[in-house]
């Protein structure tokens, strides 16, 4: 199979343009989590897409790169920033606002320039057309200094012009081997996963700064096989909700504990949408003093180096 291509894309930009939505949409599953509020990704996570007898893309979605003094923030951008470097390709995910303002351009320009010191191929893939006019008249006039090697404009959300992205992306990989099982969608441990199914139902069920105060540990997570025919089995798991301070653990808890069940609810629905067996899942909330901010806890909470 001398024309089989494989490589890794990297989905990189600002924080709240769209980059797990896209991540999900090429993968037509809800792999990566998403929200309205910026900064919801915190690790990079790779996405496989695998064509038969074509191509293997694993699509790297990043945390979006902003201005960061340290602590959480540092490791997020630190993500992103070595997943460029790793990729073969990388697409710059923009968003403007419906009426087009230039000045909004500038947080683009910045990471356009890193990709661009990187000299390797970047896509320019403005998102969200769905909310422009005409946004391929904008194309042209999008970061014109850039040298970027195509243009295109998508809607990651309703998924216009997603597959001929992929299509096209297919051009800027090597020849390669395929690397990992036609059905594979991740190489992310189903633990990474399961604590990621358990923040998105904290951002779905909790306002303004609590959910970046959260993270989420899996303490044990056992599987039972089907105990008859028919049976789908089980996941037990026991998690816990880490929080900076007495006040958010209230807040998390909620009145009679009513906050935390809801969370529950949610995370179980998702997770068994997920991993397609029956769930269990405990869940606890502690207080981590100021996890954001430091180095040791951040580590042993899934943001250090080395693995989760
Ligand atoms: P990320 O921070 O770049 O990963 O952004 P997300 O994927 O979490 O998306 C941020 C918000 O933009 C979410 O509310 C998405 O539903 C929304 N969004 C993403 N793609 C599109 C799109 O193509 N069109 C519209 N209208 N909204 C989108
Ligand atoms: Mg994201």
């Amino acid at each position: 199979m001398t024309n089989f291509r494989s490589g890794f894309i990297g989905i990189i930009g600002r924080p709240n343009v769209g980059k797990s939505t896209l991540l999900n949409r090429i993968l037509d599953c809800d792999l990566a989590i998403t929200s309205k509020k910026p900064q919801t990704t915190r690790n990079s996570i790779r996405g496989i897409y695998t064509r038969e007898d074509e191509c293997q893309i694993v699509f790297i979605d990043t945390p979006g790169i902003h201005k960061a003094k340290g602590g959480l923030n540092k490791y997020m951008v630190d993500a992103a920033l070595s997943a460029m470097a790793e990729s073969d390709c990388n697409l710059l995910i923009i968003d403007l606002p419906p009426s087009g303002s230039k000045k909004y351009l500038a947080g683009h320009q910045f990471i356009a320039e890193r990709l661009q010191d990187l000299k390797k191929p970047v896509g320019l893939i403005l998102n969200k057309a769905d909310r422009l006019d005409n946004p391929p008249a904008h194309l042209q006039e999008i970061l014109p200094h850039i040298d970027f090697d195509f243009k295109m404009a998508i809607s990651a959300l309703y998924g216009h012009k997603v597959k001929d992205l992929i299509q096209h992306l297919k051009s800027y990989l090597p020849v390669g081997p395929q690397y990992y099982p036609s059905d594979m969608l991740t190489d992310q441990a189903e633990r990474f996963i399961a604590a990621e199914k358990i923040r998105q139902s904290v951002y779905e069920h909790t306002g303004q700064e609590l959910p970046y105060c959260v993270a989420i540990t899996i303490n044990s997570f056992q599987e039972e096989g089907p105990r008859k025919e028919g049976d789908r089995g089980l996941i037990k798991m026991d998690a816990s909700l880490h929080v900076e301070r007495n006040s958010q653990k209230g807040m998390l808890i909620g009145k009679g504990g009513k906050k935390l069940k809801a969370i529950g609810i949610s995370a179980r629905a998702q997770l068994e949408k997920f991993f397609q067996v029956n769930i269990f899942v405990q869940l606890t909330v502690r207080v981590e003093k100021n996890w954001t901010r430091d180095q040791k806890k951040l580590s042993r909470l899934g943001y250090g180096s080395g693995k989760y």
